[in-house]
């Protein structure tokens, strides 16, 4: 599953828990943006403090990895190149992409769509009732074999989004229950998303994570 994860929310990890329960994955491997095309360095946070956030909220799931190949990639971020290092990560593994239904959306402007179809499925989640239907009908313009590589799956928390958990903490309202506890701290100890603060440099809060390929990392 990819994004910027500014900040991860149960959202993210409600749609990664389904997805490997529906498909049956060994594991989801979360993977920060280094530089999303579509967004600029002012607007999201340094890779840092998004990597720590992600570390923290996976600790509790053990099927849940993490990897920095995107954020250790100069250059904007396209998911081609992140399926590439993937495949190379976990040869001869089925590989698929988790995201959210806006995200699919915007499939067709991606960066060397056929391409990145043809070396994973799609999994997009969506609100309850918003049928697979409704997705062909947008996505109309690609090619029938490549729609079928993409898979649609109700998640029920879709309402959380990052942009609005930065705003409730920039307007002083509560976070609280919309993303694991110690991702809410982080965010406060590191004085993130408030006008006009300086992030602190990132907490040493996490001192073993697992990467991708399951080595063991002492610290960040
Ligand atoms: P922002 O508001 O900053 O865009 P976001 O909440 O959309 O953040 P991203 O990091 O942009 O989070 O999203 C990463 C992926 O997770 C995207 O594919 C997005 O569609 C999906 N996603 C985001 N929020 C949810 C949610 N509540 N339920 C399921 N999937 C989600
Ligand atoms: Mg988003």
């Amino acid at each position: 599953m990819g994004g910027t994860f500014d900040p991860i929310h149960y959202g993210h990890l409600v749609a990664a828990e389904g997805a490997r329960y529906q498909f049956k994955l060994d594991k989801v491997v979360f993977i920060p943006a280094g530089r999303p095309p579509h967004k600029t360095a002012q607007e999201i946070s340094p890779a840092r403090h998004r990597i720590m956030m992600t570390l923290l909220a996976l600790q509790s799931n053990p099927h849940f990895t993490f990897s920095s190949v995107e954020v250790e990639r100069p250059g904007p971020s396209y998911t081609v190149d992140t399926v590439h290092e993937m495949r190379r990560c976990f040869p001869g593994a089925e590989l698929y992409f988790i995201t959210g239904t806006d995200a699919v959306l915007e499939i067709l402007s991606w960066y060397r769509v056929e391409e990145l179809l043809s070396l994973c499925y799609f999994v997009a989640a969506t609100r309850p009732g918003y049928r697979l239907e409704n997705l062909r009908q947008r996505l109309g313009a690609l090619p029938g074999h490549l729609l079928q590589r993409i898979y649609t799956m109700e998640v029920p928390a879709l309402a959380i989004s990052s942009t609005d958990i930065r705003r409730r903490v920039r307007e002083g309202r509560p976070i609280k229950y919309l993303l694991p506890e110690a991702v809410e701290r982080y965010i406060y100890r590191a004085g993130l998303y408030r006008d006009g603060a300086v992030p602190a440099e990132p907490l040493l809060a996490v001192t073993a994570c697992r990467a991708a390929d399951g080595r063991e990392e002492e610290t960040l």
